[in-house]
């Protein structure tokens, strides 16, 4: 039985099953125990391979286990999946600090990272509020983004190399620690992104960056949308390329985040239409704050914010933050709430809000609440909606409402959140079927026998009849 020879490979404690698998939960989006056959826990890339061996041979359908904080069920199995859970391997193998580079292991917890990036002076500086529990492996198959995409780009601009293994058991060595290497096909980029469908990542080289010595931090409030499009280049440029973070709050989200029981303190007032969380990073402790603060007072003389309050110690930066970072604020307040993780182009966001307000009301009624807030320097808006009477089987009626009009203006369903499950339906909104065609074939190659993450992305039936 594969359960026993699973015991003999990884020992008696690599491979939990009853009360113990039933101790754990699955995700952030399904905090119920896993229904699973057993979850296995190996501690090298050779034992992932001969996990991955043994599956394959049996046709066992695989679901990889990062730190659970995906958003679009991606971890969800069934009592026939086995979880392949990358705990025991979350170690940082080594940090280059002449090359600017982090090995770690793809277990390893975003924020360990940070860390041991931070000990050598260095800085990595993909960020995001699940950082204690996120996975570099999760991060990557994932394609995260977060709070910082404007100046240092998502996951994918800061992967070199990886290591992982193939759906049949094969090792892909692909540690490269070059910025530069066009020799063939960079294969890194499949696993990028790919939610545990193509292969198990298990080992990554990070760019790392100097670590930056300063943070000017701002928060702004304003009335009109075009204050907020007109704010973020203005910035750009005055700021000659330090601005790492430009995230948007509409007025129903800083209420949340900044009224009891909530723990934020609204360091503005709370009537207005937008606040704009804004932060610069940099290596000179006098010049950095002194160009900070001429900039906002060329944002202000353009009139492109009505108040501001400007962080003076790490605890005010920090207060800031909690504001915009506080999202779970929605869940503990509002029993089932539909979230959404949308782009589209900055200038059309205005009237897409209005509109998915307006029909939201219409089909929900007017004490349906619509918070708005997210990356938007990136053209990323985060949705989260509740209303009195909203029952899961509403889900589908929503999901149109907020994606349907994304096509009109070239946006997307997902900006980083991924598509699992929870988006599959709507796949074909953001990707042309001949992009939807390849992917399949891709699969169909990495992963002949369906068995890494089946039914994510795609139905299971699609995959046989591509
Ligand atoms: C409070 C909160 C804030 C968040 N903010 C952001 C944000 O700002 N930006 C953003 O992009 N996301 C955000 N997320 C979503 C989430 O943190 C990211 O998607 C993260 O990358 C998931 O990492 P994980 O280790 O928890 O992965 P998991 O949830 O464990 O897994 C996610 C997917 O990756 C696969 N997977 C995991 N590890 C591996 C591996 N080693 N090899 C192959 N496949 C693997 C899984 O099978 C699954 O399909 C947030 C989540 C929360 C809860």
């Amino acid at each position: 039985m594969l359960v026993d020879e699973l015991r003999a490979l990884l020992g008696v404690d690599g491979v939990l099953t009853g009360g113990a698998l039933q101790a754990r939960a699955t995700s952030w989006s399904d905090p119920t125990p896993p229904d699973a056959l057993a979850l296995v826990r190996p501690r090298t890339t050779d034992e992932v391979a001969a996990v991955l061996r043994l599956c394959h041979a049996a046709r066992q359908p695989v679901v990889v286990y990062g730190g659970g904080t995906n958003l679009v069920h991606a971890t969800r199995t069934t009592p026939r999946d086995l979880i392949v859970s990358l705990e025991r391997m979350a170690s940082v193998v080594a940090v280059d600090a002449q090359n600017q580079t982090l090995t770690a292991q793809a277990g390893a917890p975003l924020q360990r990272v940070q860390e041991a990036a931070a000990a050598h002076g260095l800085f990595f500086p993909l960020d995001l509020a699940a950082r204690g529990s996120a996975t570099i492996g999760g991060c990557i198959a994932m394609n995260a983004g977060g709070v910082r995409v404007l100046r240092y780009g998502m996951m994918r601009e800061l992967v070199l190399g990886l290591e992982a293994v193939l759906a049949d058991g094969v090792v892909l060595t692909a540690l490269n620690a070059m910025l530069k290497n066009n020799a063939g096909y960079d294969l890194k980029h499949l696993l990028i992104g790919s939610e545990g469908t193509l292969g198990v990542v298990t080992q990554a080289v990070l760019r790392l960056f100097p670590a930056p010595r300063t943070y000017a931090t701002a928060l702004l409030a304003m009335d009109e949308f075009a204050q907020v499009t007109a704010l973020l280049p203005l910035l750009q440029r005055d700021l000659g390329g330090a601005l790492a973070s430009f995230e948007v709050m509409w007025n129903d989200y800083y209420r949340l985040t900044t009224t009891p029981p909530a723990l934020g303190k609204p360091s503005l007032g709370q009537e207005y239409a937008y606040y704009v969380l804004v932060e610069a990073l940099g290596g000179h402790e006098r010049f950095d704050q002194v160009r900070f603060e001429a900039a906002l007072d060329h944002a202000a003389h353009a009139g492109l914010f009505d108040d501001a309050v400007v962080a003076r110690s790490h605890q005010q930066r920090s207060e800031l933050w909690r504001i915009r970072e506080d999202s779970e604020q929605i869940e503990r307040q509002h029993h089932l709430t539909f979230g959404y993780d949308v782009s589209l182009p900055i200038g059309a966001m205005e009237e897409y809000v209005a509109d998915v307000r307006s029909a939201i009301a219409l089909h929900f009624g007017a004490d349906a609440r619509c918070w708005v807030y997210g990356h938007l320097g990136d053209g990323n808006l985060h949705i989260n909606v509740w209303a009195p009477q909203l029952q899961p089987q509403d889900g589908d009626r929503m999901a149109q409402i907020v994606y349907r009009p994304l096509t009109a203006v070239g946006g997307s369903v997902s900006a980083e959140h991924g598509i699992g499950l929870e988006k599959k339906a709507f796949l074909s909104l953001s990707r042309t079927p001949a992009e939807i065609a390849t992917m399949r074939r891709l699969k169909a190659a990495l992963d002949p026998h369906h068995i890494l993450n089946p039914g994510k992305i795609f139905d299971q039936e699609e995959m046989s009849h591509p």
